[in-house]
């Protein structure tokens, strides 16, 4: 009979530190195993060599350290690197790393897929299938560092696959270790949720480390927003807008970033830029334009550049910082929305028989 391990890769400090003293063992050894994994990068117990023999035979016994290894790694023309990463339950998960001149932003996931279901986005499309563990989203992290080597991972950002706030519990456990200077010594700032809008759990995250927030807003009015971001539904706009002055006014947040996928014909318009502006406007607030990534089967298609620049400057002539984000990785599908479309294709078959052998 083979006996389940816990993996305790996804815990942060305090559970660690319960974790001790019920084995009866002092609070610093949750210290002392954070710093191994997070500063010597040593994942094998028996390397420990500040843990007694007792101790050492007790975690290999009852505990893993694991994180899926990729099955694939694609590096775009301009340096986005994507990795598949397989499940034991054969499900894949995507997590793209993109460098920039100052910055290395790595983009994770929290769910296999997603409950939410805004009609233009690939992960919506594909359904949901289940919430991420910590050590799931943890494993994400290590394994990129493992890659890319020691100093380029500067960011976070909770925009691969899936809603982070609907999967609460696991998200916060991963945000705790990322920011502990014992652990991945993040700071706050630096780590982003992005959200499509869960109230309720948005006050709650008020109350939690005080990350960067992103919302997906994608609309200025509620009968547009219900149909591209269906939660809007049970939500609106003006309870949503309430929750994001809350959390910066509590957590002394310079400004929400909102996010506005451009859909051509559909939110583009200088009506929807100045439905906007009266929104947001003297609220601490900034707005990111994304261009749409399209992707197969999708309905929607990319708003015009120049039309793009048209609504920004509306925005700006409001006083409303407005940025336009710039494509990254869209030859290996690893722009924002894409994540899944090529698993969802040509991939998935081949990827899943590869995940079955080196599983088995
Ligand atoms: N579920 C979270 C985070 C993941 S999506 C959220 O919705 O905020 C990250 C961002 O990419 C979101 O703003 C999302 O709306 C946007 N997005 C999704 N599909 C897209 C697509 N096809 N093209 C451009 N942006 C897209
Ligand atoms: Fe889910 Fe975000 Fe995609 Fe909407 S945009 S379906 S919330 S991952």
């Amino acid at each position: 009979m083979t006996i389940k391990r816990q993996n305790i890769l996804g815990m942060p400090l305090e559970d660690l530190v319960s974790f001790f003293n019920e084995i009866e063992e002092k609070d610093y050894r949750a210290k002392q195993l954070m710093q191994w994994i997070y500063s010597k990068h040593i994942y094998d117990f028996d390397l420990m060599t500040n843990f007694n023999l007792e101790l050492r035979s007790h975690l290999n016994q009852n505990c893993s350290l694991d994180f899926d290894d990729a099955i694939r790694s694609e590096l775009s023309e301009d340096g986005t690197q994507k990795w598949l990463i397989g499940k034991k339950d054969n499900q894949i998960i995507e997590t793209v790393f993109i460098p920039e001149e100052k910055r290395g932003t790595l983009c994770i996931s929290s769910q296999v897929g997603c409950l939410i279901d805004c009609p233009f986005c690939a992960t919506g499309h594909q359904g949901f299938n289940r919430n991420l563990s910590s050590s799931e989203i943890i494993g994400q992290v290590l394994l990129a560092r493992e890659e890319l080597g020691e100093g380029r991972l500067t960011n976070i950002v909770f925009m691969g696959m899936g809603e982070p706030l609907a999967n609460y519990p696991e998200v916060i456990k991963a945000i705790k270790i990322l920011n502990d200077p014992h652990g991945c010594n993040i700071s706050r700032r630096r780590i982003t949720v992005s959200t499509s809008g869960l109230v309720p759990q948005l006050y709650k995250l008020s109350e939690e480390v005080g990350v960067s927030l992103a919302v997906s807003l994608h609309a200025a009015n509620d009968v547009l927003r219900d149909e591209l971001v269906p939660i809007n539904r049970k939500h609106p706009i003006g309870e949503l807008l309430d929750a994001c002055w809350h959390y910066a006014d509590f957590q002394n947040l310079r400004s929400v970033t909102f996010e506005y996928t451009m859909l051509k014909g559909v939110n583009d318009s200088a009506k929807d830029a100045k439905q906007l502006s009266k929104l947001l406007k003297n609220k601490p607030a900034k707005v990111n334009l994304i261009p749409f990534n399209p992707f197969p089967g999708v309905r929607f298609k990319p708003t015009d550049q120049n039309k793009i620049n048209d609504f920004r400057n509306i925005l700006l002539e409001s006083g409303i910082m407005t940025t336009t984000r710039k494509t990254r990785g869209d030859d290996i599908q690893a722009a924002c929305g894409q994540l899944s479309g090529q698993v969802m294709n040509l991939a998935k078959k081949t990827l899943r028989q590869k995940l079955k052998k080196t599983l088995h």
